[in-house]
């Protein structure tokens, strides 16, 4: 799934994140950004979301520098 994303992708989508943050929510169970419609989330089935437009645009920052942590050493630029 997102293990395959490149760091540049990932700032890429982080940006958008941050330009339009109120689409977007924060899940409190694994801290993935999900889109705001979602019921539950997609990664760990958790309801619980954080919908401050603050939290998810310091979510997307720390997603977008961090390292995919399953990336092949290839990838690693
Ligand atoms: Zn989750």
């Amino acid at each position: 799934m997102a293990d395959n994303e490149s760091l540049a992708a990932r700032g890429e989508r982080a940006e958008q994140i941050k330009r339009k943050p109120e689409l977007y929510k924060v899940c409190e169970g694994c801290e993935s950004i999900v889109v705001a419609e979602a019921a539950t989330c997609p990664n760990c089935h958790g309801y619980r979301f954080d919908i401050s437009t603050a939290r998810v645009r310091e979510q997307a920052d720390i997603l977008g520098k961090r390292l995919p942590t399953s990336v092949p050493p290839s990838e690693l630029m």
